[in-house]
């Protein structure tokens, strides 16, 4: 028999790490564009918002009274979201703590890892963004809470509180550990090369959710899935891209390295042009390209490869049912027509049904969906 394959799409919603972008053109606006997607074929999702930058919008709008419009807005989007029947849980990103707006400017000299700030510090950070969201949304549900994380450029693992802070504050579910993430550079260092579980939920080792823990935990982590694209579909997404941002380079008559453009991702270091199209056009030739399962910038085709990746290993577990988590950054979706097309697909088919993380923690809690220990 088939698996049924719960597909829970998450989108992590925010502005740049760096604290740059127009707010109203890289969240508002797409939120609005995947609202309608989702409503056409009857999909409930998950937002998670960036709720430390909209503390710092908060916390410094009297006087900035642009930023209190800004944030206002950013209130409504989440409200109409959950209103009309999605989940929202909690991103994070401690970069915005003590964050600078000068001359229409954030500055920020925050560490991007939650992993490098001290307990108490952290779990103030989590309290108060958790708090946040459960007083925005329990007016409209009085039953809603803030049960599900992400940390912000996925760095949850190792820690020597995370984990215990998270369980503090009722959080049940992490879906941070995006298997085989590596990160090494000045902002950012994280190796998800070797964690034990990269698909199924399992409980997390505490102090350490790459290792899954041999007795129940009072969290469970979904992994962010991932898989590994052919090596014809990746090149002919990366030919484009490279063709995409040249052109643009030239319009813009914009220096190579150390631009915004250049600055792609939360997760990306600025870096050559050289050194850009050696990844993204030679190393995919030699082995097949690594992606986190992110809705918004993989092609149609490869849309398609992740969801056959997808069926193969639940086939593979055994089980009859499991979640599945992907992402979305909508600062930086490339193919809005490709996630339309990839939402109508799964709405048909027999064998995959859309879950909120609500829901996805509600059938772990229930036993529906079956949790991994160590043996
Ligand atoms: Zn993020």
């Amino acid at each position: 028999m088939k698996p049924t394959i719960y597909l829970a799409l998450t989108h992590d919603w925010e502005l740049r790490g760096d604290g740059s972008g127009d707010i109203e053109q890289i969240q508002f606006a797409p939120l609005r564009q995947l609202q309608k997607i989702y409503a056409k074929f009857g999909a409930r999702t998950t937002f998670l918002p960036d709720v430390m930058q909209q503390l710092r919008f908060r916390q410094v709008e009297s006087k900035h009274p642009e930023l209190k419009e800004l944030a206002d807005s950013w209130d409504e989007h989440v409200r109409t979201a959950f209103r009309q029947g999605h989940d929202i849980q909690l991103h994070l990103h401690p970069q915005w703590l003590n964050a600078r707006y000068e001359k229409g400017r954030w500055q920020m000299d925050g560490d991007w890892s939650i992993l490098k700030y001290d307990r108490e510090v952290a779990y103030a950070m989590l309290a108060g963004t958790k708090k946040y969201l459960e007083d925005l949304l329990q007016p409209f549900d009085a039953t809603y809470r803030c049960l599900a994380f992400r940390a912000g450029a996925l760095a949850a693992a190792p820690s020597d509180h995370l984990f215990e802070s998270l369980v503090e504050l009722g959080i049940e579910l992490d879906v941070s550990i995006g298997g085989g993430v590596f990160v090494n550079n000045q902002t950012l260092q994280l190796d998800y090369r070797n964690c034990e579980e990269a698909f199924l939920p399992f409980y997390p080792v505490m102090k350490d959710a790459r290792s899954v823990s041999t007795q129940p935990e009072p969290i469970v982590c979904v992994p962010l899935n991932h898989f590994y694209g052919s090596r014809r579909e990746v090149m002919r997404q990366n030919i484009s891209l490279v063709r995409q941002q040249l052109s643009q380079r030239q319009k813009r008559h914009e220096p190579e390295s150390g631009s915004k453009q250049t600055v792609r991702s939360s997760m990306d270091a600025p870096r050559s042009a050289i050194g850009a199209a050696y990844e993204k056009l030679i190393l995919p030739t030699v082995k097949r390209k690594h992606f986190v399962s992110d809705t918004g910038r993989l092609n149609y085709p490869l849309l398609r490869e992740m969801l056959e990746a997808i069926r193969e290993r639940a086939e593979a577990s055994g089980l009859s049912k499991l979640p599945v988590v992907l992402t979305n950054h909508p600062k930086d979706i490339r193919d809005i027509a490709a996630i339309e097309r990839f939402v109508g697909d799964v709405s048909q088919a027999d064998d995959i049904r859309f879950i909120t993380l609500t829901d996805v923690a509600q059938k772990l809690r229930s036993g529906e969906f079956q949790i991994r220990s160590a043996q």
